[in-house]
């Protein structure tokens, strides 16, 4: 038995895929439009709260159905094959569910109000953490206040994907000393930051509409603003860094799932286009098919491979969490070796639909051409945490003797 021991049966796992891919079905008939129109479709919010998606990962005890965390990307690639976008704004919540049923960070009362909000009253989360300064990395700059018995949240929060489907909201902010101040020093900092679950009702919290970007556009990341926002103790859910972030896996796992229905869902576009495209007669002949050009057909099996490769680490990642296998990395090195993952699924994912997009040629590059829509989706996963380039950067530092 460890943290990531399944508890759901084959039957349950089976009538959850099948219901994944009947959401999956609704949301690749909304995706070209919320792209289009920027907007998160707030119209699936009921239809996902009443699936078996919603409290998949959610232990037995508190009401859900157990999912281990292989399973949850397995039903996360499903889904971003009906829409990339709309998947990956729904993966925030299924990514703090998956953090909070484990994370030793939280008291056991608070980890039992959260799992069953979302199993028995179907509330739905969104995590925003990143800070504009400096997206996750940077320590929070949204302060709690100490206010009589608990605090007062002021701050922004740019990347709030979800926020208008949540009903709770997890948020860092930095406990500040009575006056106000933050400690000076970073370490200090590191240790006052902690982690609040809200409602998103709460008194005193906005959401300004400024998300309008290049892909993923119906995921609604807009920001949150909060100004003085009442926070009790019931809502503290201890220290952000130790706490959250020590279940990175959730996060990277649910992304990798994404990224790879979405690279999915690019290849068989593509393939589709190709099977039956023309040229007509050019000066190589009276007919030209576009699959008989033996470059075409070496691409698209390149395409197929990299997806083989990808879903291959996928499951091998979600194997070695149901194994315990992570127990024997060494601490510091746990991130990177859960993001490695989020590397090969984004890499994979960007790879195929710039592929695509050469092989299917210009009318993949006008506006409304779903594989225009996947490319412009697909460079979002190089940001997700860590950033690519961060991976890399902290596994060279931590070989050479230079972390842990
Ligand atoms: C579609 C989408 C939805 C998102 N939704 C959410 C959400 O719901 N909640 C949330 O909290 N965040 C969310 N994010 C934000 C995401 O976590 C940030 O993009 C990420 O933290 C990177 O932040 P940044 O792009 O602002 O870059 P910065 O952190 O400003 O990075 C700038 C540069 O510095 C490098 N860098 C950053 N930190 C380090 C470091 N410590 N060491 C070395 N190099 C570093 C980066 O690689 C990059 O090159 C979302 C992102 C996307 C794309």
């Amino acid at each position: 038995m460890n943290k990531h021991t399944s508890e759901i049966t084959p039957d349950e796992k089976a009538d959850l895929l099948d219901q994944a891919a009947q959401l999956a079905k609704t949301w690749a008939a909304l995706g070209a439009e919320c792209d289009a129109e920027n907007r998160f479709p707030t119209e699936t919010v009921e239809p996902y709260k009443h699936s078996a998606v919603t409290a998949m990962a959610v232990p037995k005890r508190y009401g859900g159905l157990g999912a281990d965390i292989q399973t949850a990307a397995q039903v996360a690639r499903v889904l971003a094959k009906g829409d990339p976008a709309i998947a990956l704004a729904y993966n925030m919540h299924q990514a703090m569910v998956g953090i909070f049923r484990n994370t030793p960070a939280l008291d056991e009362d608070v980890r039992g109000s959260i799992m069953t909000a979302v199993a028995r009253d179907r509330k739905i989360l969104c995590g925003p953490f990143s800070e504009a300064r400096a997206g996750l990395s940077g320590l929070a700059d949204t302060i709690a206040v100490p206010d009589g018995d608990g605090w007062r949240i002021t701050g922004k929060k740019n990347w709030s994907t979800l926020v208008l489907g949540s009903d709770l909201i997890a948020l860092n902010a930095t406990i500040t000393d009575p006056d106000g101040s933050v400690p000076d020093d970073f370490r200090e900092h590191a240790k006052r930051e902690a982690v609040f679950i809200i409602p998103t009702d709460s008194p005193n919290v906005s959401v300004d509409h400024t998300w309008d970007t290049m892909g993923m556009r119906a995921t609604g990341s807009h920001t949150l603003v909060l100004d003085g926002t009442p926070v009790t103790r019931q809502m503290h859910g201890g220290n952000f860094r130790q706490g959250l972030i020590g279940e990175a896996e959730w996060a990277a796992m649910g992304f990798s799932g994404v990224y790879l229905g979405l690279a999915d869902k690019a290849y068989e576009e593509a393939r589709e286009i190709l099977r039956v495209k023309h040229l007509g007669a050019t000066m190589g002949g009276q007919d030209t098919d576009i699959k008989q050009v033996g470059y075409v057909q070496h691409a698209l099996g390149r395409m197929r491979t990299q997806i083989e490769i990808a879903g291959r680490v996928l499951d091998a990642t979600g194997q070695i969490a149901i194994d315990g296998g992570y127990e024997e990395w060494e601490a510091a090195e746990r991130k990177p070796r859960w993001d490695t993952v989020k590397v090969a699924t984004t890499e994979a994912a960007m790879s195929v639909t710039d592929e695509a997009f050469r092989l299917v040629g210009g009318s993949s590059f006008r506006r409304g051409h779903v594989l225009e829509r996947l490319y412009r989706d697909a460079r979002a996963g190089y940001l997700h945490s860590f950033t690519t380039n961060q991976l890399y950067d902290y596994f060279g530092r931590y070989e050479l003797g230079l972390l842990g």
